[in-house]
């Protein structure tokens, strides 16, 4: 392809996009493929002349497009949203045409400089305080793949940290999770071969981890001869939303302070954005005791996959635990310490230069403007929980919290013990996943079977929100019809 070809290619690319918006709304929401579907329908070697892009391009849509599920479909209310804005496509575009290892200052100080500079954009945006800034020196942020790199990230310092101070055997070394922690928590523990710990967290409570529950999990570890050196704390459950009650935390790690307190906002987080959001997201107690935070930008937050933020209060720890700095890649501005080598801050050597999607996606939207996002999801999905309350046969299983409204079908007439009750909504749940018309997703909260709805497509409105409920109540009745046709 020269570059009048790339031209024509790129323009018809642009109004292919262009056109995939237009008519998303119309599409069905998932895939209806086969396991499989793909291999019969391409050859088995790659070509060997090169092939026009117009045949190519045109495959895309003949077997690529048909095996996609749309995240960005406004009747996508399955796992958590994941964001496409036209400013993140287009910081993407601008980014992969000057490709860049970004590695270094040196490598292309702009890609370093401007990460740096929209790190502290976004800190602000969700009122981080100046301890994670860049500008301040001490502690900083980067751009990460994704939360589960994140995590491991900060366990890697987390763990230097501790044997820094206290060189103890690995084996004594106690990673803490709760049962509601996302896996990445037991994922770096598996890569980093240390021992997890998965606290108790209960209904009573929405799943939130308590301090007296940490308190007595750290006295039974210490007394075994144990280390505990890290917490990942929850602000935001990928099950229910739940948020880890950090002053409790707070309150009982000023007696630990060896331990390392990391904050998993990976979906929730971006919410911080909004003022109003701030005490039930507990910034306050982030900004006084995490030692770092995560949320990623790419669910709810307008960036095109991938953009995770992960800040540390100092960034020293990361550092220390990653920077190994053989000759060939030292530079005069990386050995006077003038410069972020960024480099250090993860773990590829290499790494995108996302932050220019961050940059143009900040921009074109302003603080307002994301916020007016964040509300918006926040209010369909509390007119998607007003709904459900008036329902006779639906449950809300945790309150409407943020965009997640966990709930199950809960017909009280037929009096069911748990474990039918369980095998109702399984039915229930199966009959929704099948639909083409909206994708959901179903959880299991404490051997509770729950169904989940999570809103947060930048397209979705209230129509789509209460065609999801009309589905969702025609599928429950169905569903008990059968239940009691059987029974
Ligand atoms: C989505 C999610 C994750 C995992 O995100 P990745 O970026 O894909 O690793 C982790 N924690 C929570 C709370 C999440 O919602």
């Amino acid at each position: 392809m020269d570059v009048e070809q790339f031209r024509q290619a790129g323009y018809a690319a642009i109004d292919r996009i262009c056109d995939y918006y237009i008519s998303l709304d119309a599409k069905p929401v998932s895939s209806s493929v086969q396991p499989g579907y793909l291999a019969p329908l391409l050859p088995t070697a790659p070509p060997d002349e090169g092939e026009d892009f117009a045949t190519i391009a045109a495959d895309y849509d003949r077997l690529i497009q048909p095996g996609l599920t749309h995240w960005q479909h406004p009747s996508f209310f399955a796992y958590f949203p994941t964001s496409s804005s036209f400013e993140g496509i287009l910081g993407d575009l601008y980014a992969t045409a000057v490709p860049n290892p970004g590695f270094n200052w040196s490598c292309s100080p702009a890609c370093t400089e401007l990460e740096a500079i929209v790190m502290d954009w976004s800190a602000q945006l969700l009122g981080l305080g100046s301890a994670f800034h860049n500008a301040a020196g001490v502690g900083g942020g980067a751009l990460q793949t994704t939360a589960s790199d994140s995590a491991l990230i900060a366990t890697v310092a987390a763990r230097e940290r501790f044997l820094a101070a206290a060189p103890v055997k690995l084996d004594d070394l106690v990673l803490y999770v709760t049962t509601q922690t996302h896996s990445l928590g037991l994922k770096a523990g598996r890569v980093l071969g240390l021992r997890v710990r998965a606290l108790e967290v209960c209904h009573e409570d929405r799943y939130s981890l308590r301090g007296d529950v940490l308190r007595q999990a750290l006295e039974e570890d210490k007394a075994a001869g144990r280390h505990p050196f890290m917490l990942i704390a929850t602000v935001g459950s990928t099950s229910s939303g739940a948020v880890d009650n950090l002053p409790e935390i707070e309150a009982v790690l000023k007696e630990h302070t060896e331990v390392w307190l990391h904050v998993d906002a990976a979906w929730a987080g971006i919410a911080l954005c909004c003022p109003e959001m701030r005490t039930a997201l507990f910034l306050d107690t982030i900004n006084a005791a995490a030692d770092s935070f995560c949320t990623n930008f790419h669910k709810w937050g307008l960036v095109n996959f991938d953009a995770s933020t992960l800040w540390v209060r100092d960034r020293k720890s990361l550092t220390s635990a990653l920077d190994i700095t053989p000759p060939f890649l030292r530079t005069a501005h990386g050995d006077a310490g003038t410069v972020t080598d960024y480099r250090n801050w993860h773990l590829a050597l290499g790494r995108r230069f996302r932050a220019l999607k961050v940059w143009f996606v900040l921009r074109g939207f302003g603080v307002e403007g994301f916020r007016k996002h964040i509300r918006q999801g926040i209010a369909l999905n509390a007119m998607f929980g007003a709904l459900l309350k008036e329902s006779d046969i639906l449950a809300l299983i945790t309150p409407p919290w943020l965009a997640l409204t966990v709930f199950r079908l809960a017909p009280p007439h037929l009096g069911l013990d748990a474990a039918a009750l369980n095998q109702l909504n399984a039915a229930f749940f199966a009959r929704l996943a099948v639909r083409p018309d909206l994708a959901i997703t179903q959880t299991v909260l404490n051997g509770v079977f729950c169904v989940r709805f999570a809103v947060g497509a930048a397209r979705t409105t209230e129509a789509h929100v209460r065609a999801a409920f009309d589905a969702i109540v025609e599928e429950a009745r169905a569903a008990l019809v059968l239940w009691e046709s059987i029974a």
